[in-house]
Order: C-alpha cells, then structure tokens, then sequence
C-alpha cells in the first residue's frame, strides 16, 4: 500500500503519514445552508495520534479521467486539535497534498474549510448536486476501500434530497447517512433542492428497486410526462435483458434540471448524476434528450464501474490513472447507451440512425485532425490535453466516445457474422458484465482479457480488429458497422432532424463553418472551404453578399450554388472573404443498402417485452 503511495505522488518519505490512527472512523458534516450564497462549510474530524500527518484532496476522480479535482474551490482551510490551531503546509510537488505535524497527546484532529460551487457548476439559488470528492480530505497511507466515513449533510429549511446513499438518521434539515466506506462515500452523491421529486421506474417482476429522483429550479420542471416515465422503465428491463444481472443494491439516476449548472453526466455504481436544461421534461424532445444521457450513465454500472480497465482503477485517488482503455469504457457505454434507449423506446429508430449518420459525419471525412492524432491518442491524451475553443476539428476531441461507437457497431456486426447468426452483443455482454450481484464491485480487465472475452462469443481476429481502428490515421472514420448493418451514409440537402442538433444551425458539412446563432464562428474547420477562403475559428459572420447576416441569408446563399462573399469581424477588423463553394446544402444521412439484411434495425428492437 505504501508503494502505491509513494509511485502516485513520486514525492512522499517514508513516515509522513503515519499519524493516521487506524481506529474509529473520519466524521464528515457538510453545511448547505449557504448554497444560495454558492458555498458550503465541511467540517472533518480524523482519528489520528503524534507524528507527521500528509491528507489528501481527491485529485483522480473516477469517470473524469483526468487530474481534475477543484481543489482551487477549497478555501479557509485550518486544523485544530483540543482547541489548538495547527499549521499545515501544502506539498512542494503536488498542490492536492497538505502536511500537518500531529502534537503528542492527540488523538483527533479537526479539520475545517469552505468549498466554494462555482457559478454555472453543481448548485443555483434552488439546488445542489453534492459530489462529495469535493468536500473530503483523507489521511495518505489507506486504500479508499479500508477508510469509513461517518458522513452529515445539512440543507436548507424545506430542501428534500436523492440519494442511493443510506440514510441512518434525520434531525430537522440534517441528515447523516450510515458509515461506509470513502470509495462507495464518493460514488454516492447527493441532489437536494427546494423542488424535488422521485419516481419509481421499478418494471413489473424486477427484484431490484429502481427510481430517479429529480431537483428543478422550478417545480413545473419536475413534470415528466407518462410517456418518459414508461421510456426510463422500459430501460431498466432492457438493462436486465443486455446484462442478465446487476451489480447493485438499488438504483437512483439523479436527475438535476437546471440551465445554471454544467451539463453532463457522471457515473456511478448505484446511481448517476446527470444534468440537464431546467424545461427540458416539458419539451416535445424530452424523451430523445433524457435517452441521449441517462441510458449511457446507467449502462456504466456495469461498463466502466464494474467491468473498469485495470489502468483506471485506482486504490485512491492520488494515483494518476491511463486512459486506454477508454475506447472500452466510454465506447462501448457510448455504443450501448444509444441502442437500449432505442429498445426501451425513449429513442425512435430514426433517431437512433440519424444519430449514428451525425456522428459519421461528424468525424470525417474532411476533418483533419484524424489524418494526424490516432483514436487511441485521442483516449490517452485527455489527462493534459483540451482543445482549444474552435479547434476541436484539428486537434481532435474526445473522439473515443462517437467513435467508439461505430468500433463497437461494427464488434457487433462482426459477433453476428462470425457466428453465422447465433450470438450478438448481448451475449457478450452477458458475459463479460455478468455473474452474480454482490452490490457494488470492481472486476478490471486488460485489452487482453477484453480480447480473450469477444474471442469466447465469436472466435476473430479482435486484436487486430481493434489495434488496426485504434491507430489508424485515414482520413475515413469506420463505417463498417453501419455497412454490414445494411445502411450507409448519405449526404444530401435534408438537415438531421435531431433535436438540439448543431449542425442544424451551422454548415459544417457544406462550407465547413460550425456558427453559433448570431453568427459567431464557432469552429472553422481546417482545411475546409471556408477556411482555405481565410475565415478562422473566433471571428464572427456579419454580412453575405452584401446582405446582413442572418442564417437564411446564409443558407440561401449556400443554396445558391455560387461562390459565397462573407464579410466577417475579425478581432476589431472587418474583412470580406469569398468562399468558393458550390455544393449547396449537405447534411449526413443514412441510405438502406437494398439486398442486404437490416442488421441495424434488428439489434435496436425491445427484448424486454415491455412496450
Ligand atoms: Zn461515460
């Protein structure tokens, strides 16, 4: 345990921690009251005795691959023992790391500080999204599995809470939840806020309580219609099918509605927290925009928290992680995700094609940064590498995730084939995320092992599969699942119907232009013709052809079929570029390949026989 230590911060001496006493457990109690304010106060007492003492703040945080913990959001940190102030110094070498020197005769130490919600994050005026990596600090020393958290939580009068966390006792606006351990601690956030709701999303005959609790800025927000309802319980018997088991206890999705906060999602064992715009519910997309993110976070109980790449898992959080195997965690989920929420019908069939047509689209060809920075580069590069604003096409984004997709589109086509029919994905996935349910538990794998899984449903060259896709730098993306699926992608001057669709407004399979709605370069992408005309990501559109921008002059213009003069601020200079592109509108679809079976439709179809 101590060299996992030493190899994660490169930087500890032997000794400095060993004031941790191993008795009795850490008291955590987080303060809410001031979230309005966007802060809250921890207080944190440790068992501890004489001697040289390193804590950690989570710097690793499972699901955000990457050394992201917000410890610039701690402040007002102090220590104190029996009433002393103790000094603490943070580490020369790494800013998550604080020592403390423990007197003799001490045996708990306190410690105290603000964490503050950073505007546009995880709390508004109405709620809060509690991950609590952000408000502990945990002795060095003691695998994360080994070290019990006692933990309160005291919100604002009124406010209710979710949680797949345990709750031991309440006490007004306070509640404290039973001991466990901090690694479950941490995968358990809460959500609390003044408008609240839960649902049970339990399906007839499943054992395992399943519901989402959601928290809104308004309670008209916490409407979801009987349809989504039907959609979410749907998805949770097409989960039992894909699987054949579960690895948890119970399960919450934590549903947070808000258009002040981050939206994404992050998952967890027994639940997951994911953010979305506050109306959402209430718009005719809802059951489209709550399959495109909830689906994927409740498949990572099992693919990515469960089954987790052995380099991703971590005894702690001070231990850098790899990424790659990301294409494995993140792919498949991302592969995954979309086919359940089309079998559990929150997706229609045209969406879930229109959505694989978009991300084949959007990753070429025409997209320069494939033709340099292969897949797996794009997975092991995340801890140090976030493209600039504008230039996600070149140096290439977090294309694990769509292109992880069509790779695992295509592992199932491939499964079907080689098989001559008999076995499919699910199979795999029986498999591979199977065995029994013990709760919530960790079982790695390595691309070898993940190799010899696929080779014990269909025997194929999967290794060379995948190390082919992985490091390839063709400027074409992977298409092979949707071919043999019977499909293939087509442009023509039809726009995705996909709801919150940005190619919607920009035209970036036509000119090469991503624009935000006032005209706002977004991206210009390299390479494209805009961008060979001059016109560079940040600088904004205000004029065509000697027209006012706006975007149906613009479209009209692309329509056209005539060289295009755009006329454009650029910092605090206006320039006119002319973009000599005569395609007219393009936009990526998906065309029947006739003759061959509909490979893509098959696999999307309920099992669960629940709709
Ligand atoms: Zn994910």
């Amino acid at each position: 345990m101590r060299g996992i230590h030493v190899e994660a911060a490169g930087l500890l001496l032997a000794g400095t921690f060993v004031a941790f006493a191993q008795t009795g457990n850490i008291s955590v109690s987080v303060d809410a009251t001031r979230v309005p304010q966007k802060l809250l106060h921890v207080d944190e007492v440790l068992p501890v005795q004489a001697g040289p003492l390193t804590l950690y703040y989570p710097k690793w945080i499972p699901g955000e691959h990457g050394p992201d913990g917000p410890v610039s959001n701690v402040t007002g940190l102090k220590f104190d023992a029996d009433g002393r102030t103790i000094p603490w110094k943070r580490d020369l070498l790494d800013v998550w790391t604080f020592h403390v020197d423990i007197p003799a005769g001490t045996t708990k130490l306190h410690a105290s500080y603000d964490y503050i919600e950073s505007a546009g994050f995880s709390a508004t005026d109405k709620l809060l999204v509690l991950e609590w990596s952000e408000v502990v600090l945990y002795p060095a020393g003691t695998p994360s599995d080994k070290l019990t958290y006692d933990a309160k939580l005291k919100v604002p009068e009124g406010w209710k809470f979710g949680t797949s966390l345990e709750v031991a006792g309440r006490d007004g606006s306070e509640a404290s939840f039973t001991p466990i351990a901090v690694e479950l601690r941490v995968d358990s956030p809460v959500i609390t806020g003044e408008y609240y709701r839960s649902i049970d999303l339990t399906p007839p005959g499943e054992p395992i309580h399943h519901e989402i609790d959601l928290v809104a800025d308004s309670a008209v927000a916490l409407n979801m219609s009987p349809e989504v309802q039907k959609g979410l319980t749907n998805l949770v018997a097409e989960s039992g099918k894909l699987f054949g088991t579960r690895h948890y206890r119970d399960y919450h999705f934590l549903l947070t509605l808000s258009d002040h906060v981050a939206h994404f999602g992050l998952e967890h064992h027994q639940s997951n927290d994911s953010r979305l715009p506050e109306r959402v519910l209430l718009e005719p997309s809802a059951a489209f925009m709550v399959g495109s993110l909830l689906p994927h976070e409740f498949v990572h109980s099992w693919n990515g928290k469960f089954r987790r790449p052995a380099h991703l898992t971590s005894s702690d959080y001070a231990r850098p992680m790899q990424d790659d195997l990301l294409w494995g965690s993140e792919g498949l989920t991302e592969y995954l995700g979309p086919m359940l929420a089309a079998r559990s019908g929150l997706w229609t069939p045209e969406q879930y094609r229109s959505s694989l047509a978009a991300i084949a689209g959007d990753l070429g060809p025409g997209r320069p940064g494939r033709t340099w920075r292969p897949l797996l580069d794009t997975a092991v590069g995340v801890p140090g590498i976030r493209p600039a604003r504008g230039w996600a096409d070149w140096v290439r984004g977090t294309d694990y995730y769509p292109e992880g997709d069509l790779l695992w589109l295509e592992a199932a086509t491939i499964i079907n084939r080689e098989s001559k029919g008999r076995k499919e994905i699910d199979d795999f996935c029986h498999m591979f995320h199977g065995g029994p349910n013990d709760g919530p538990q960790v079982k790695t794998y390595t691309f070898e092992q993940l190799v010899d899984g696929l080779n014990a449903v269909a025997p194929y060259d999967w290794a060379g599969f995948f190390k082919e896709r992985l490091n390839s730098v063709s400027p074409e993306p992977p298409l092979g699942g949707i071919e043999n699926g019977g499909w293939k992608v087509t442009y023509t001057a039809e726009p995705i119907k996909l709801p919150g669709r940005r190619g919607n407004v920009g035209d970036e399979y036509s000119i090469g232009l991503s624009l935000g709605p006032d005209g706002a370069v977004n991206e210009s992408i390299v390479g494209g013709p805009a961008f060979q005309a001059g016109i560079g990501s940040g600088m904004k559109l205000v004029g065509v052809n000697e027209h006012i921008y706006t975007h149906d002059v613009l479209e009209d213009a692309i329509q056209s079929g005539q060289p295009i003069s755009l006329l454009v601020v650029a910092d605090d200079y206006f320039k006119t570029f002319t973009v000599d592109y005569k395609g007219g509108p393009r936009y990526p679809h998906m065309a029947r390949e006739e003759g061959k079976p509909d490979e893509l439709d098959a696999r999307i179809k309920a099992r669960a026989g629940a709709q």
